[in-house]
């Protein structure tokens, strides 16, 4: 079984304004639709997969997908899906989308976007919002690493910041996506040291050397049980993901390092992350 930690849900263009739309356009060459339908994940998905499911909400960038939306989505496939709600924590109202999104519409976790919606995510002001998720056993996936969106500041999308979070918060269980890049050094460091910390490598194999090369230092690091399976649909697909993690790890070693552990990549696509996240 297949576990995809990481996949969204979007109606275009509803859920997706400027600058995000026309940014995205601009970096892939033309328009893309992204629009999500059931039909097509599972098309490039193996049948027993189980997705966790997220909108995203980052007014800055353009970005708001109705938690709602999310919940309508997974709860017409259960057993299939888990929904997460997402907040903005820059726009009044959070903290009740939190809660109706947690106890009214039965939503399972929590998804940040701190670079995209420009804020901190270690600032002292998210306690309550960490202090939540934690006691009620909601496990976070926050985005950390780059995009093509450039009102979007770098600085929040870094690692580091999720290790003051998971010190004040050690029973809080996260997930650093798409293993930080192109600071993923940073984001093994994070997750090398909190026990309920976790990285997803979603989106990552269109960069092989990239993922090779991160996947040698997860490696050296001995963190390869801190990975899991993610895919970030619709950019890319699940069966996509597997075949190009299964790709790097045919890359030969160089002269005095070994190859990646073939054993170790197929561990993590069959990872049980629901157990890890609480979610089972
Ligand atoms: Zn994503």
């Amino acid at each position: 079984m297949i576990v995809d930690v990481h996949s969204h849900l979007f109606s275009c263009p509803g859920d997706l304004g400027d600058p995000f739309a026309a940014e995205s356009a601009r970096a892939h060459g033309g328009e893309v639709d992204l629009t999500v339908r059931w039909a097509d994940y599972a098309a490039s998905a193996p049948g027993d997969t189980t997705t966790i499911v997220v909108g995203g909400k980052a007014r800055r960038s353009g970005l708001w997908v109705d938690d709602a939306e999310v919940a309508a989505y997974a709860a017409a496939r259960p057993g299939r899906l888990i929904g997460y709600l997402a907040l903005d924590p820059t726009q009044p109202g959070w903290r009740d989308e939190l809660v109706h999104g947690h106890q009214d519409l039965g939503l399972r976790g929590i998804k940040l976007m701190p670079m995209y919606a420009g804020f901190d995510p270690a600032d002292p002001a998210l306690d309550d919002l960490y202090t939540y998720a934690e006691t009620h056993g909601l496990p976070l996936l926050v985005h950390t690493g780059t995009t093509f969106v450039s009102a979007a500041p770098l600085r929040y999308a870094l690692p580091v910041h999720l290790d003051e979070v998971a010190i004040r918060h050690p029973g809080l269980r996260m997930v650093l996506a798409h293993l930080g890049h192109p600071y993923e050094g940073e984001c093994i460091a994070v997750i090398r040291k909190h026990r309920h910390v976790y990285a997803d490598v979603s989106a990552l194999h269109y960069r092989p050397f990239q993922l090779w090369h991160s996947l040698r230092l997860v490696q050296d690091y001995g963190v390869w049980d801190k990975l899991l399976f993610g895919s970030d649909y619709p950019f890319t697909t699940v069966n996509a993901s597997v075949d190009g993690l299964r790709a790097v790890g045919e890359v030969p070693g160089i002269p005095g390092l070994p190859p990646l552990d073939r054993e170790e990549i197929e561990k993590l696509i069959h990872r049980p992350s629901l157990d890890l996240l609480g979610l089972s």
